[in-house]
């Protein structure tokens, strides 16, 4: 009894993560593009078909529609839908470790940043400051929810792969982007 309590449990949590990393799928589509990604309805890049609720329900959607647009036939990317059983993955692994906490929840929303960033970097070779600033928030967030980690060892985690980085590119310009200083910082913040 106690095992299918704890399925049913672990499914909702997958199909929670999966929805959240769908969401994710979205704004990584729309900000290097400069669209707002709370407002307005997700279409078919290929045809500019609205999808519908019946388009939209993470991986199974696309087994359903055999992974094409119903109305063009344009391949939906296999990688979305690979981000939402990631995504319904991570929810369950951070559960997991921390159950039901304000570290479970934490710990889900640096995921969820770091890969949206690691997802937008690979598509644009850009990562938008915005990404690497609630990084930074969530450390400062951190510092309260995981206090095992002290003060020192976060600032020093802040520190140590991006310092380096910032003077290799005073003496090499140009072999790391402002972006990634920025995002190991505050990565560091987050993991001390
Ligand atoms: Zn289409």
């Amino acid at each position: 009894m106690v095992f299918v309590l704890y399925l049913i449990l672990y499914g909702l949590l997958f199909a929670v993560g999966a929805c959240l990393y769908s969401f994710l799928n979205v704004i990584i589509y729309r900000i290097p593009r400069g669209e707002s990604f709370l407002r307005g309805r997700s279409r078919c890049p290929s045809c500019g078909r609205e999808l519908t609720a019946g388009d939209l329900v993470p991986i199974f959607s696309f087994l359903f529609l055999r992974g094409k647009c119903r109305t063009c036939g344009e391949k939906i990317p296999v990688r979305d839908t690979l981000t939402e059983g990631f995504g319904g993955a991570l929810a369950c692994l951070c559960f997991w470790q921390y159950g039901g906490s304000p570290k479970a929840i934490l710990a889900f929303g640096f995921l969820f940043l770091l890969t949206a960033t690691a997802l937008i970097d690979a598509d644009t070779m850009e990562i938008p400051d915005g990404f690497s600033i609630g990084i930074a928030l969530l450390g400062v967030l951190a510092f309260f929810i995981f206090p095992e980690i002290d003060g020192k060892a976060r600032l020093i985690g802040a520190v140590v792969v991006s310092l380096p980085l910032f003077l290799l590119t005073l003496l090499i310009p140009g072999a790391f982007g402002g972006g990634d200083i920025k995002l190991t910082a505050a990565a560091g913040l987050f993991l001390g």
